[in-house]
């Protein structure tokens, strides 16, 4: 279905980023990597999908990295044509503890770097008169929770951003939607997990289980693989008209 499009994902060597830029690969487009850690591993699993893959390690927190990283990807393969904004990092901390450079590195890997990787990819999606930019926000773009103050920010504010991007370009073939996960098992959460499993003298499998039933009715983790299926409809003829949305897929933690 893609084949001959080219896919960039921020924040694609771990987690849901590499989730989604597997199941895009699965569908044919070649795909752009980003992020830290591993960088072999992760290009290794989506060449064995038969697409051409390239890496860039910009730093999402620096405007002049995330220029960089887009002109090297349409240098690379001509031009981007679905772009998923997923870097993303968390840290866990009541207001008035919350460390300010936490704050502001929160806000520019969440939030601002979305703006930077979208204004740049526009101008080559509204000359092919396609494209799809997909914002993995999450709940937390929806409701708020205590103690993620930057968190709940960033991702409301990565959900208002995808409302005026689809606006801007609502009579055009770019369309720009947000995917608002619950819990995933990723790293970032493994982390909550353990401090969870730390604070209340739990066992890893116990703390899952607590985090879970403290929002997530359906007692289930939502995986890379169904977030990524939701992308690729994003990206289906089917989604054509799908515009501005912010959809959960959260286990019923936003329907309480
Ligand atoms: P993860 O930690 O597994 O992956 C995060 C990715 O972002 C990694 O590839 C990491 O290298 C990259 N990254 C971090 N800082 C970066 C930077 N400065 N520059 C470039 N890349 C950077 O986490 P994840 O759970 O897969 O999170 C991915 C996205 O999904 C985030 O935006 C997160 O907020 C969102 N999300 C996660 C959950 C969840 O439960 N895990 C729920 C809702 C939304």
């Amino acid at each position: 279905m893609l084949q001959g499009k080219t896919a960039l994902v921020t924040g694609s060597t771990s987690g849901i980023g590499l989730g989604i830029a597997k199941a895009l690969a699965q569908q044919g487009a070649n795909i752009v990597l980003n992020g830290f850690g591993d960088t072999q591993g992760p290009q290794a699993e989506i060449a064995a999908l038969g697409v051409k893959v390239a890496y860039h390690g910009a730093d999402m927190s620096k405007a002049s990295e995330i220029e960089a990283m887009m002109k090297f990807a349409a240098d690379t393969f001509g031009r981007v044509d679905i772009l998923v904004n997923n870097a993303g990092i968390q840290h866990v901390a009541k207001i008035e503890d919350f460390p300010v450079e936490r704050w502001d590195a929160i806000i520019a890997i969440n939030l601002t770097s979305a703006f930077h990787a979208t204004r740049l990819a526009l101008p080559a999606m509204k000359a092919a008169n396609w494209g799809r930019i997909i914002n993995v926000a999450s709940i937390h773009g929806l409701v708020g929770s205590a103690e993620k103050s930057a968190y709940v920010a960033a991702k409301h504010g990565v959900v208002g951003l995808t409302k005026v991007t689809a606006l801007e370009n609502a009579t055009t073939g770019v369309t720009c939607n947000a995917i608002c996960p619950g819990w995933v098992l990723t790293p970032l959460v493994q982390k909550q997990v353990d401090a969870k499993a730390v604070a209340m003298g739990l066992s890893n499998e116990e703390a899952k289980k607590q985090l879970l039933q403290e929002k997530e009715p359906s007692m289930q983790f939502t995986t890379p693989e169904e977030l990524g299926e939701l992308a690729v409809f994003f990206c289906s003829a089917a989604g054509n008209n799908v515009r501005g949305a912010a959809w959960n897929m959260d286990g019923g933690w936003t329907a309480q």
